[in-house]
């Protein structure tokens, strides 16, 4: 490539880094203080130990300018939490009594003491934990942990870079307290929080840092105009503060948008933004603004969220755009290691073709220094590396893994009649209710029953090779007997077979189709201690063999009622894995869907008639940009549908998704062309029956009687005033009874007494009306 002019004030850094460290210590430290096997100092030390080691391991790579305060116990906004003192009321107690006990009782609650909701922390796999704020809030200033954090890197020699929350994105992130209006809004209370931020700057300008990083990752979603407003008050503020630090304002996850000219145009010296995915717009943006003179820009170059090499010549073709628009000009990740893995090098059991193509934490790390490396001394001082990216590329491009010329014509062979069903709804339904001759409100469940401890150790006893896969076998036959004589003995309608053989609703599948590779030691953070290893999608997706069929045939072998046959759907496999960044995502998710409809045409000729495609994803992978929806919602829902349209009018297919919040996509749930959606509704007391009600819906419901998110045991009257709830809006002809979600992760004795007390309140409320 052309040699670029080289700049010698270019500096390496990154947003964040994974802190579970190379053998999850963290997650045994924490567990084992929970267990009351570890002590809180031995705690610390671990914690401390890996910030440590952290901070060298990105120093010896080069890594110039390090992170402090990325660092959690549990969730680093629930850090911020504790930074401007906003500990809820019912917390305080615990709190006051000892520090580190009360921050993971606002984590896991307690007995007495429910915790923090936790929610996804943007378009990601990670979860945080939601601020409760209110009008009485008062904010207090503890800066501890970050001064503590700064200091400790600055006695280890390292020239460290605090990141913080920062204000906006910490308010807009925060939900009404308990009690308090529903319709309040957090961001109202800027004016009481800056004044804590400005002192924890000052804290922190005393200790000795040099710049500070506010993450405003809110600005990266579309924001009502008071918002920008706030955004312009609050940086203003801060930036006119005497003694502070230099403000770096971070947007990641996609481009700031109309809050990128204010924060161009305000006192803050850096900004540091994400040139990856939708955050590319950012380039053009920042050239519309006219750049950034006088201030330093970080340019988030390297994906901080999947897992694949960077085109490091792209990289720098974007680098030299940007210097001219910006006084300097420095190299980063798009956001914080924090969800990718930690070293692709560990992963041994992959084809080392493959794993060329990889680049986890660590990998990255190195690719920025290397960028950087080319900034500062010319891409002659890297040609090497060049050449080597160059290769690992065509290697990746011309693999046979990514090219498969029968996955290819399969593809492009898909016309617009498979992605629609050939009888209209009405029509559907008749033949369906005179094949299935089910009650009214029929009654079913979403899936999975109780994974008991013997399943699990079944599955790590034929890991370890201590049972045959003949004993694993029977054991899951016996569990699918027992989940069966249970449904029929309770009256349940159409009954499942419990999914007793699957892991993970999307790893099941992933280690059935070719094209994706599971990882050894690829964990990242899904919230707290708990921690996921996400496949990777890498290839063109094909079905060797069927998948599902045998478990299900088996378990309609057993009963004379329907059993449900039970597929994840093609946006919640590419939700859940590490998804290919070489082609469309719906590219991608047509050839999942292709594989998952073979499932369903040999399903059907297995003479299983109902089968549900669940899509809880849906939701969640909604783009951060209103003005990107529309694209995402007609790929999702065409892949759904190819995936399910190849049946026959008599083939009942359902569908289902969690959590609540549809209002944005009630016409995406309509366009799948589902026959029947079951939905999350106990805890909204059936809101969604009305949203779909309203919206005119016109296929059969099935929303949440029983919270599957507790071990509460709903009592027969509870169900039952549920369903007349759900009555009100959808007709009884259309309406369905069961649980909100899968029962996976509930112990027996509740199950047993919730599903009866469903069934009991079905056949009342059937007989009522
Ligand atoms: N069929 C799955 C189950 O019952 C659905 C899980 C989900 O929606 N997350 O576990
Ligand atoms: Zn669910």
């Amino acid at each position: 490539m052309a040699e670029i002019s080289t700049t010698p004030t270019s500096i390496a850094t990154v947003h964040g880094y994974p802190r579970q460290g190379p053998d999850r210590e963290l997650k045994k430290a924490v567990e084992g203080y929970w267990a009351g096997r570890v002590t809180a100092g031995e705690l610390r030390g671990v914690a401390a130990r890996l910030r440590l080691e952290t901070w060298r391991r990105l120093a010896d790579s080069g890594i110039q300018e390090v992170p402090t305060g990325d660092f959690s116990l549990y969730d680093h906004v629930l850090d911020t939490t504790v930074m401007v003192g906003a500990i809820p009321e019912r917390h305080r107690a615990a709190v006051r009594a000892d520090a580190l006990d009360g921050y993971f009782a606002m984590a896991r609650g307690t007995q007495d003491v429910a915790p923090l909701e936790m929610t996804k922390w943007f378009d990601t796999n990670y979860h945080y934990l939601v601020p409760e704020l209110g009008p009485d809030t008062t904010f207090t200033a503890d800066p501890a942990k970050a001064t503590g954090e700064l200091r400790e890197a600055l006695a280890l020699g390292h020239d460290p870079r605090p990141v913080l929350v920062g204000p906006i994105t910490y308010l807009l992130l925060a939900k009404p307290a308990p009690g308090v209006a529903p319709d309040f809004e957090p961001i109202t209370l800027l004016d009481r929080l800056l004044p804590v931020y400005a002192e924890v700057l000052a804290e922190l300008r005393a200790a000795g840092a040099a710049w500070v990083q506010l993450d405003e990752p809110a600005l990266v979603q579309d924001q009502p105009p008071p918002v920008l407003d706030a955004v312009a008050r609050a940086y203003q503020a801060l930036g006119d503060l005497e003694g502070r630090p230099k403000i770096l304002v971070c947007g990641y996850f996609g481009h700031l948008g109309e809050a990128l000219p204010i924060l161009a145009a305000g006192p803050v010296e850096g900004l540091a933004l994400d040139f990856t995915g939708p955050g590319a717009a950012n380039l053009d943006l920042l050239a519309g603004a006219g750049g950034v003179p006088g201030k330093r820009l970080v340019a988030g170059v390297v994906d901080g969220r999947n897992i694949w090499i960077n085109d490091l010549e792209a990289s720098l073709a974007t680098l030299a755009t940007l210097f001219g628009l910006a006084a300097r000009v420095d190299v980063s990740s798009s956001c914080s290691l924090l969800h990718v893995p930690l070293d692709s090098a560990a992963e041994t059991d992959l084809d080392p073709e493959v794993v060329r193509w990889l680049a986890f934490a660590r990998q990255k790390t190195d690719e920025i220094v290397t960028l950087t490396r080319g900034l500062t001394q010319g891409t002659r001082a890297i040609a090497d590396r060049l050449s080597d990216n160059r290769a690992d590329l065509a290697s990746r491009a011309n693999s046979p893994l990514t090219h498969d010329p029968a996955v290819r014509a399969h593809g492009a062979a898909v016309t617009a009649a498979d992605t629609r069903r050939l009888q209209p709804y009405a029509q559907r339904a008749a033949v369906q209710r005179a094949r299935l001759d089910l009650p009214l409100l029929p009654t079913t469940t979403i899936g999975s029953f109780p994974q008991t401890a013997e399943l699990r150790v079944a599955r790590a006893d034929l890991r370890a090779g201590r049972i045959d896969a003949a004993a694993y076998d029977e054991r899951i036959a016996a569990e699918i007997r027992e989940v069966l004589a249970f449904q029929e003995e309770a009256g349940i309608d159409v009954l499942v077979h419990g999914e007793p053989e699957r892991n993970d609703m999307v790893q099941y599948f992933a280690e059935r189709l070719d094209g994706y590779l599971a990882t050894q030691h690829g964990w990242v953070q899904s919230y707290g201690t708990r921690y996921v290893r996400p496949p990777i999608l890498a290839g063109d997706i094909s079905r060797p063999e069927p998948m599902t069929l045998r478990w299900t045939t088996y378990a309609q072998s057993q009963t004379g009622r329907p059993v449900k046959g039970m597929l994840t759907g093609p946006v919640t496999m590419l939700a859940w894995s590490f998804v290919r960044d070489d082609q469309p995502l719906a590219e991608t998710a047509r050839q999942v869907a292709l594989a998952l409809r073979d499932e369903v045409a040999d399903l059907q000729a297995a003479g299983t008639a109902v089968i549900q495609v669940d899509e809880p994803a849906l939701r969640e992978t909604l783009p951060l940009r209103a003005a990107d929806r529309p694209a995402y919602l007609a790929w999702a829902t065409e892949a759904f549908r190819l995936a399910t349209s190849g049946v026959r009018a008599d083939t009942q297919i359902h569908t289902h998704m969690c959590y609540a919040e549809f209002g944005e996509i009630l016409a995406a749930i309509d366009d799948l062309d589902a026959d029947v959606i079951s939905l999350e509704a106990a805890r909204s007391h059936m809101q969604v029956a009305h949203e779909l009600a309203e919206a005119g819906y016109p296929r059969e419901v099935g929303p949440g009687v029983y919270d599957i998110h507790s071990p509460r045991v709903p009592d027969v009257e509870e169900v039952a005033s549920l369903l007349l709830k759900g009555l009100d809006g959808i007709p009884a002809e259309r309406l369905w009874v069961n649980p909100d979600c899968g029962l996976k992760t509930r112990g027996w004795p509740e199950v047993r007494t919730s599903l009866d007390n469903l069934v009991t309140a079905a056949r009342k409320v059937r007989a009522e009306i």
